[in-house]
């Protein structure tokens, strides 16, 4: 990781944890995290939308330096989309960060590139920085089409992007082969496929902004996988699912990035 880019942590908590277990875990998180991670790291959780009223109030009441995060949103800011969620009304709850075409939502509801291109313009257009997830299957990988994926999404993806706003996202490639599995990509396969999104935002968009974009690393991070990813040079941080919901390896995760 180049000195420039301060790693991103990122907890993705999924469809898990009521307001009160959101609660209750976020103290936890800040009870163990320390200044020195705090220094080392940017820290967001990402809960679901019917915790993130709850965790703003603990986040704000005791300023504790852990951004909030959201899983989704809708593109418009407002219409008729019954059961969608408005990025205006999110940017008034302060958050921080939108995770933007996870491959949940674009393998089990369908989101096209073309809706993740809409919604990446909306998060930037309220203020907040969306977090732009790209990955392949593993028929992809094992067909020899892993980098055209990855490289068909981000160009899609970015297409509205102008050269001043690329540094205000972030992306991550997942590849979904890794997600929730317990299967990690290794290190050098990470590393691999991070230089090439990073030498995709350098065509794209120059290479200036290339060297500043944040690229996260997410498939199976743990606290026992996580400084051996977090030391490759293109990789900027984790964006962590399943081990995000244990606020001690989660912990450790952030720590990883300092040790
Ligand atoms: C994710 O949800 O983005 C993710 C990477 O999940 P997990 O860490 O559980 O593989």
């Amino acid at each position: 990781m180049a000195d420039t880019r301060k790693p991103l942590i990122s907890g993705n908590w999924k469809m898990n944890l009521n307001h009160f277990e959101a609660i209750q875990t976020v103290q936890k998180l800040y009870w163990l995290l320390k200044s020195e991670d705090y220094r080392a790291a940017d820290v967001s959780i990402h809960p679901p939308f019917t915790d993130i009223r709850s965790v703003q109030t603990v986040l704000e009441a005791d300023s504790i330096p852990i951004a909030l995060g959201a899983q989704n949103c809708h593109w418009e800011d407002s219409g008729a989309f019954t059961g969608e969620v408005s990025p205006a009304a999110l940017m008034k709850l302060n958050v921080a960060y939108v995770i933007v075409g996870h491959s949940e939502r674009r393998e089990i509801f369908g989101e096209t590139d073309e809706m993740v291109a809409k919604k990446v313009g909306t998060v930037l257009r309220n203020g907040m920085t969306p977090i732009l997830c790209v990955g392949e299957t593993l028929a992809e990988r094992e067909a020899q089409r892993a980098e055209e994926k990855v490289v068909g999404q981000l160009t899609t993806g970015l297409a509205n992007v102008s050269r001043d706003d690329i540094t205000k996202l972030v992306l991550a490639y997942e590849p979904i082969w890794a997600i929730g599995t317990g299967q990690t990509a290794t290190a050098e396969d990470a590393q691999g496929m991070c230089k090439i999104v990073r030498s995709q935002v350098s065509s794209s968009h120059g290479a200036e902004a290339a060297a500043r974009v944040r690229i996260q690393y997410g498939g199976s991070v743990k606290g026992s996988n996580a400084a051996e990813l977090l030391s490759q040079a293109d990789i900027d941080g984790a964006l962590v699912g399943g081990a995000s919901l244990d606020p001690e390896d989660f912990a450790r995760i952030v720590a990883a990035a300092h040790s």
